[in-house]
């Protein structure tokens, strides 16, 4: 774990070192607000096969629907699996946090898939790659805006949130290396 901290901690040195310009990070439009409301006007008539998780995906997404599905499916499984010493299992069950909320299974959880980051009302930001409502139970995900990141790079992240992870990410070590992409190292950035 010490070990995980330290390398990504010189990743993403090595990785905002290298960039000519620490904004070439972000890309792209950024969509419309995205709030509670918003959320909850979506109409979740897609499910994902293993979890059942409900799904909305807006226009715009250049991913295929049963990708973008089997990805959230496949990725809530590794994030898991990685968390809890009890893994992928937890995904069909409530599970209680330390803190006494009970988390329920991800059938529960409501996903709002967009194309780019988006205006949001976060603690310190404005516009976000992912956002989660915890009274909702419900995520905004956006599929790019994050150079070299990879597609959907905030996933993980949301999901921490979900299972404890505080809004102001006090607590966000406890989360890592579970909640980050793969292939780049976003720190706190995200919300
Ligand atoms: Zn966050």
């Amino acid at each position: 774990m010490k070990t995980a901290l330290v390398l990504s901690a010189l990743f993403v040195f090595l990785f905002f070192s290298s960039c000519d310009d620490v904004e070439d990070f972000f890309t792209g439009p950024v969509g419309p607000l995205i709030d509670a409301g918003v959320l909850e006007s979506q109409d979740y008539n897609l499910t994902t096969p293993y979890y059942g998780m409900q799904v909305a995906i807006s226009g715009g997404v250049g991913a295929g629907t049963n990708h973008v599905l089997n990805l959230l499916d496949n990725r809530a499984r590794q994030f898991l699996n990685c968390l809890f010493v009890d893994g992928e299992q937890l995904g069909f069950e409530d599970v209680p946090l330390e803190n006494g909320t009970v988390v329920p299974p991800l059938s529960n959880l409501r996903v709002y898939v967009v194309p780019n980051r988006f205006e949001c009302e976060a603690e310190g930001r404005n516009v976000c790659g992912g956002v989660y409502y915890g009274d909702l139970d419900a995520i905004a995900i956006a599929e790019g805006g994050f150079e070299g990141c990879g597609e959907f790079s905030v996933w993980k992240h949301e999901l921490g949130h979900r299972y404890g992870m505080a809004s102001d990410h006090s607590n966000q070590h406890e989360f890592e290396p579970c909640i980050n992409p793969q292939n780049c190292n976003p720190g706190d950035i995200f919300d």
